[in-house]
């Protein structure tokens, strides 16, 4: 059948309804989340066809109805007519978590540029990125529980799995590892192979239309994600239910600069050890030789740490003082994971990027620069260095345009100020911008 046939017609609007009353019923199950789900934007995908009956078939691949970072929801009629309107509902609020969440931004998979994932290598051939759409999954599906306790066949459930509760995604993926080798001797799988889509990795897929410009810009975004914080925070100071996970999301999204510190370290200590490809034990992998050892998990080679770069926005409206005190900072944190008296590379950049400087210690960085600022040139010249770094630490007051696709680096953006912005692909911590000096006792 034809796009426009009328067979093809009825069946979008078949699902087109279907759709809109499985808003409705994930808008009452959590009405905090009501906005958010309202915000999703339909993709009707084409139709897989029976080759006998010409009826639209579901494919497996698009039972979560993944979503991308512009809060797309990629819906294939075969499968959206086959699944109960309560379980369509129960994934939108599902893929809102990932995107609310920004599991996105926090994926320690690397993207690949250029590059589109299909299914079958997102599903079956790459582990790390399966682990982690599980691990997110927990984090989110432990919140979906708590308020409606009769989860979905095939999911992933910590508590069904004997999981702690109430952990980030971050935390499950170390627990899910050990737990995988654990089951996979049996020869059970921890749950069904589900792919969220490019919401939970920042990794393009191949049925994704880049160019369509569809969905939210970050602006439409970040209104959002404060709306809803701000129903979160309502709804929690009526005293009502709102799930642990939520909590803390709408906590942190509120507040970010209480607690700058603390969110910066742990960003850059994540960053760290996710290129590292492990410094810290909590975030290794079990060792792929395991298996010689019997039921001894041997502990995995820890590699070196990764190579950083700072790339310092110096175009007047963040005074040198302010600079200063944060690379102090964040230097500090630094040493803390990769041990003292490390060389850094850092550069400056205003409009362009200025020739990089390698320093022993921050206060021997020559803060140079002024006038407007483009952080496209200071990204496009960090992936330039060689080695090229793996880890890219930005200080910008965020009045920049940035790099639309998400560069082959973990990047962590210190948003200095109020004002500003970050990409989505990036990790951000807002920075207060009287930044006070940092506690004795810290270089
Ligand atoms: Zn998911």
């Amino acid at each position: 059948m034809t796009a426009d046939s009328p067979r093809a017609l009825a069946c979008e609007e078949a699902v087109r309804a279907r759709i809109a009353v499985a808003r409705l019923w994930a808008a009452h199950q959590a009405p905090y989340l009501a906005s958010a789900v309202f915000a999703l934007n339909p993709v009707i995908l084409e139709p897989a066809l029976d080759e006998d009956t010409g009826v639209p078939v579901a494919g497996p691949e698009f039972r979560a109805f993944p979503a991308d970072t512009r809060w797309n929801l990629y819906v294939e009629p075969g499968t959206a007519l086959a699944t109960p309107v309560e379980e369509v509902g129960w994934w939108m609020l599902h893929q809102v978590g990932h995107l609310v969440r920004g599991h996105a931004a926090r994926s320690p998979v690397r993207p690949e540029p250029g590059h589109k994932v299909s299914h079958a290598a997102g599903v079956v051939r790459d582990e790390e990125a399966h682990r982690w759409n599980q691990a997110a999954d927990a984090e989110i599906n432990d919140d979906l529980e708590a308020e409606h306790p009769r989860g979905l066949a095939g999911v992933v459930s910590p508590a069904e799995l004997g999981l702690p509760a109430h952990r980030t995604a971050e935390e499950y993926v170390p627990m899910l590892d050990v737990l995988a080798q654990a089951m996979g001797r049996g020869g059970r799988a921890l749950a069904e192979a589900i792919d969220c889509g490019s919401a939970v990795d920042g990794r393009e897929r191949a049925y994704e239309d880049s160019g369509s410009g569809n969905g939210l810009t970050q602006l439409d975004r970040e209104l959002l994600e404060c709306s809803i914080a701000a129903g979160l925070q309502d709804r929690i100071s009526a005293r009502g239910e709102v799930p642990s996970g939520w909590r803390r999301w709408a906590e942190e999204r509120l507040r970010p600069s209480v607690n700058w510190r603390a969110r910066l370290g742990a960003m850059i200590r994540r960053g760290l050890s996710t290129v590292a490809g492990q410094v810290d034990f909590s975030y290794r992998r079990p060792s792929r030789r395991a298996g010689a050892y019997g039921d001894i998990v041997p502990p995995s080679m820890v590699r070196a740490v990764p190579d950083t770069v700072l790339a310092i926005d110096t175009s007047g409206s963040v005074t040198n003082d302010v600079l200063n005190r944060l690379l102090a900072e964040v230097t500090g944190i630094i040493d803390g994971v990769a041990g003292p008296n490390r060389r850094l590379r850092a550069f400056c950049c205003d409009v362009h990027p200025h020739p990089v400087q390698v320093v022993r210690r921050t206060s021997d960085i020559e803060l140079v620069g002024g006038g407007g600022t483009d952080m496209r040139a200071g990204i496009a010249a960090a992936m330039a260095l060689r080695p090229r770094p793996g880890l890219v630490i930005v200080l910008t007051d965020g009045e920049t345009p940035w790099p639309r696709q998400r560069p082959p680096a973990h990047v962590v953006v210190c948003l200095i100020g109020d004002g500003g912005h970050a990409p989505d692909w990036a990790s951000v911590a807002r920075i207060p911008a009287d930044v006070r000096a940092p506690a004795k006792g810290r270089s």
